[in-house]
């Protein structure tokens, strides 16, 4: 019997796929990697993703857990086949305990969903990607998601509190839990940023925040990124840290603006959203910083958010920004690395003579508090030979950026996209630390094989949009 046919005896055969035109919707997680599963399966509790381990495991299959699928590194892409298991359908809030600030959640909610819900408790869930009307619990916990909020509160790592973990055997070991700094090694903090190759998060315990008394969100314009990114450095500088520092240049702007006509000003060099929050008199002192700081750096205008509508439509369209780019071409390459901010001028610069160089319009929208680059390389896959003019220019930014002082990835994780950039920042006895550690807690290597350290190109299947081959036969609609 296959491994989909034994899995469909216990889980019904409404929770398992393996006809290609069923499974093809799990080859692909928003970035340039593709590969199709052998069988998908999706699980309703702890039980079943142990089910499905030991099923798949006796099979000798990789397994791959997958939330969104909006990772954009290819982590939930199944590289060298196997079996998805799509955390879908748990999608329960366990419990919301106000007095303790905490929720339990299974990996599959809907990141916004938490915070909707601990709303009428005056709380929320404080990492909130980009993607957090769609991204999911789980995987922001194995990607260590960051968002533009993340700048002051911290990235996810710092909000969760225990997981529960399937482990290669089928076994489940709870770490953590509702009483902070328990005992021991950290182990939750080694899971969080895994990306699925130690295990499959079933459920997680997190941390809640108090909804801030007030909000103060401005719009500043600056003719020029440069003088937009002193206003980053002097703000920080005068010790303000915003809750959201996000920029957005003159192409990212453009775009934006045509397609949500929040009120972005295309014509402006380059952007600053800025969000200060807390207690009321706190707020209007460091949102008046806020002012004097950007004019002082030579802001063309200045607009603070007059209601929640209008702070709600600004974020709106930033945090939609990535679809906005289908104006300006049909595909991008979202990139994700870090700097010290005071090189954001310098970097920013060298992604432009990148782009110019390689004939390639890039967009630039990012966290500029933290310094975390997202440039998009915008680009339409029908050109001949545009991805290998794409990948260089893409490997060019990331190695300036390492130059830089920087890092390789900021939030997106590795994936499969960034193994081989790995060498850049870590040693091979750094690398080898973390190949130990790994095949500590997961033995088999069965969990997510083939991703986050490096990996020879003979063991792993990369395929690009265009050169993927497909098992969907020729002409046929799915
Ligand atoms: C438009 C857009 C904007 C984005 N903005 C941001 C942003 O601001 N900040 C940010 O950090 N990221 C951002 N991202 C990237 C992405 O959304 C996040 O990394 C997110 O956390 C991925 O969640 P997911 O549910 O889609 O995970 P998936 O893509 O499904 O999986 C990601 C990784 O997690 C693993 N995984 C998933 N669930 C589990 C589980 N239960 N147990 C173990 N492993 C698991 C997968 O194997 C994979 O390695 C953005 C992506 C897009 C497309």
């Amino acid at each position: 019997m296959t491994l989909a046919a034994r899995l469909r005896e216990t889980l019904g055969p409404a929770s398992v796929f393996e006809a290609a035109e069923d499974v093809i919707v799990y080859e692909y997680d928003y970035g340039l990697d593709r590969a199709m599963p052998d069988v998908v399966a999706l699980p309703r509790s702890t039980a079943d993703v142990q089910l499905i381990v030991r099923e798949a495991q006796a099979a000798g299959v990789p397994i791959i857990a997958r939330g969104a699928g909006t990772g954009i590194s290819g982590g939930a892409v199944p590289a060298q086949g196997g079996i998805v298991v799509s955390l879908a359908r748990m999608n329960r809030v366990l419990e919301i305990d106000a007095d303790n600030r905490c929720a339990v959640v299974q990996p599959g909610v809907v990141n916004l969903d938490l915070s909707k819900l601990a709303e009428p408790y005056g709380l929320f869930f404080a990492p909130d990607p980009s993607s957090q009307k769609v991204s999911t619990i789980g995987g922001n916990i194995a990607n260590n998601a960051g968002g533009p909020h993340c700048l002051s509160l911290g990235v996810t790592v710092n909000h969760i509190l225990g997981v529960e973990l399937v482990r290669h055997d089928g076994s489940v070991v709870r770490l953590g839990g509702k009483a902070p700094d328990g005992p021991g090694m950290d182990l939750t903090g080694v899971v969080v940023g895994s990306e699925g190759t130690l295990g499959v998060v079933t459920e997680a315990t997190v941390r809640l925040l108090p909804l801030p008394e007030a909000v103060r969100t401005t719009l500043a314009l600056f003719a020029s990124v440069d003088a937009a990114s002193a206003a980053v450095s002097d703000l920080i500088g005068r010790g303000v840290v915003p809750s959201a520092l996000e920029m957005m240049d003159r192409l990212a702007l453009s775009a934006i603006e045509a397609a949500f006509h929040a009120g972005y000003p295309p014509e402006a060099g380059a952007v600053l959203l800025v969000e200060v929050d807390g207690l009321l008199e706190q707020v209007e002192n460091q949102a008046a910083i806020v002012d004097a700081v950007c004019r002082d750096a030579g802001a063309i205008e200045i607009r603070l958010a007059a209601s929640d509508e209008e702070r709600a439509r600004l974020w709106a369209a930033r945090k939609g920004a990535a679809s906005a780019m289908g104006r300006i071409a049909p595909n991008y390459y979202l990139h994700d690395a870090v700097v010290p901010r005071t090189r954001l001028p310098t970097i920013l610069a060298q992604v432009v003579e990148i782009g110019q160089r390689y004939d390639l319009p890039i967009a630039n929208l990012f966290h500029a508090g933290d310094g975390n680059l997202h440039p998009m390389i915008l680009f339409d896959v029908r050109q001949e030979g545009i991805l290998e003019r794409v990948m260089a220019a893409g490997r060019e930014i990331l190695t300036r950026c390492v130059e830089a002082g920087g890092t390789i990835t900021g939030e997106h994780g590795v994936g499969l996209e960034k193994q081989d950039f790995m060498p850049l920042i870590f040693s091979a006895d750094d690398l080898e630390v973390m190949a130990r550690v790994r095949t500590a807690i997961d033995p088999s290597g069965n969990f997510n094989p083939a991703k986050v350290l490096p990996t020879p190109e003979h063991t792993r299947t990369q395929m690009r949009p265009k050169a993927a081959p497909s098992r969907i036969p020729e002409g046929m609609w799915v």
